[in-house]
């Protein structure tokens, strides 16, 4: 099924010389993709594996880079009004006293664009708004590409799980962390098990400890708990706890399971779960990859999840997507350059960044799950006592979209 989203802007008759972009996944990066390319004056469209676009139950921060790179795009859409802005941010200990409040709201009004906090639906539902006009097939599972080699700027095509074939002059894979179009440019690849389950869940929760736009962090032995306010009396709330790879990834637990593994904790954190439906509760498995240094290659390349997937510490990953659909739009619309020219400058503006993300979410992600008990303090320790100059160093760099 191919939903022509409504809106005049693409109706008038392509030009001959138009390129063609076929945009592979329909999560935020396929879909930040898809408008940023359609701004860089390519033809757009989008083909997203599931029958329907709905995103699962969980919240999402986005940063200030982010923002400042959506802006970029004139999308006339503002986040602010569909999430709640972040106005605080503080780590505590598994019964709540203060570990560190870190200078997220100060850096956010240095810069002067908020981040905000937001359900995935909301985020999704207003990109899709923003990508009116472009065409987004559904039920459309893509297998393999090949790609023409006559010339600097030959084709691709991408064949469908139903027989059927789309061809372009480029192929973006935002297909996600087991992206198809990275298993045939990489090849087979083992995923990296961090060690432990994230349970989430969205609920509507009020609570005198649970203030508008906070995000609190509590942080025990091997498992924490994250609070997330998304506007509207909604909590956006995610648990983490140390567990095999086997099973982790076939969770089938219960509500009681997830009571029992935070008894004795925060009071907020125990009414937070009491008043979770179980169907509510998501498990998934915490996991990234080893950084792949290539992306792409010809009219092909990579974007998002399905060339960076990283763990979720530093709450960067949708970010990162985000910025990555914006410098691929502007490298493509720089004139006189080849569609594989493009690609791979847009590749190397990338990399050192993503890089970076990937590897610190990971270590700071095996510090912050520690359980061993000579690290722990050593962890509580660190933040609390880490210069204030430097934390504010390394958070502004963060959220700081590199132009
Ligand atoms: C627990 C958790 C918390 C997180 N918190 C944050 C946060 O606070 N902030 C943040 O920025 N990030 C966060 N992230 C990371 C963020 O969710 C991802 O980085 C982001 O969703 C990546 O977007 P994407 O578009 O690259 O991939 P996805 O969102 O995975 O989208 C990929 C799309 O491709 C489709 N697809 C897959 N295969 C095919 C195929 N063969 N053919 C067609 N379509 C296909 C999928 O159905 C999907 O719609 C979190 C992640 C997790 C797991």
């Amino acid at each position: 099924m191919t939903q022509h989203l409504e809106d005049g802007e693409n109706t008038a008759r392509p030009l001959p010389a138009r390129r063609k972009a076929i945009v592979i996944g329909a999560g935020i990066g396929g879909l930040t993709a898809a408008v940023a390319l359609r701004k860089a004056g390519l033809d757009v469209e989008v083909y997203e594996r599931a029958n329907e676009l709905r995103a699962a139950g969980s919240g999402l921060s986005v940063m200030s880079n982010a923002i400042t790179a959506l802006r970029s795009l004139d999308l006339g859409i503002d986040l602010e009004k569909h999430g709640s802005p972040l106005e605080s941010y503080h780590v505590r200990t598994a019964t709540g006293r203060l570990i560190r409040e870190f200078p997220f709201p100060e850096i956010i009004g240095r810069l002067g664009v908020p981040s905000v906090l937001i359900t995935r639906s909301d985020l999704q539902n207003a990109l899709l708004d923003a990508a009116s006009g472009i065409p987004v097939t559904l039920g459309a599972q893509a297998e393999r590409f090949e790609t023409d080699e006559a010339g600097a700027d030959g084709g691709v095509r991408v064949g469908f799980a139903d027989g059927s074939e789309v061809r372009g002059d480029v192929l973006i894979g935002a297909d996600g962390f087991n992206s198809v179009v990275r298993g045939q440019l990489a090849g087979p690849e083992a995923s990296r098990d961090s060690g432990y389950i994230c349970w989430l869940a969205v609920i509507p929760f009020s609570h005198p400890r649970f203030a508008p736009g906070s995000v609190t962090h509590y942080w025990g032995s091997g498992q924490r708990f994250g609070m997330v306010d998304m506007g509207d009396g909604r909590l956006y709330w995610w648990g983490t706890k140390n567990m095999p790879t086997e099973e982790s990834h076939n969770w089938r637990g219960t509500k009681a399971e997830v009571e029992r593994a935070y008894a004795g904790w925060a009071d907020v954190v125990r009414e937070a779960i009491r008043a979770t439906p179980e169907e509510a509760i998501l498990g998934v498995p915490s996991r990234d990859r080893v950084f792949l240094e290539r992306w792409g290659k010809g009219p092909v390349t990579l974007l998002g999840d399905a060339a960076h997937p990283m763990l979720t510490s530093l709450g960067q990953g949708s970010c990162m997507a985000i910025e990555d659909a914006v410098v691929l739009g502007r490298q493509l619309a720089v004139p006189g350059t080849d569609v594989p020219t493009a690609l791979r400058r847009y590749e190397d503006e990338r990399r050192e960044r993503t890089r970076a993300v990937v590897t610190a979410s990971r270590s700071i992600s095996t510090f912050e799950q520690s359980e061993d008990p000579i690290r722990r303090p050593v962890r509580d320790a660190y933040f609390r006592f880490l210069p204030k100059r430097r934390l504010t160093r390394t958070l502004e760099n963060a959220l700081t979209f590199p132009q």
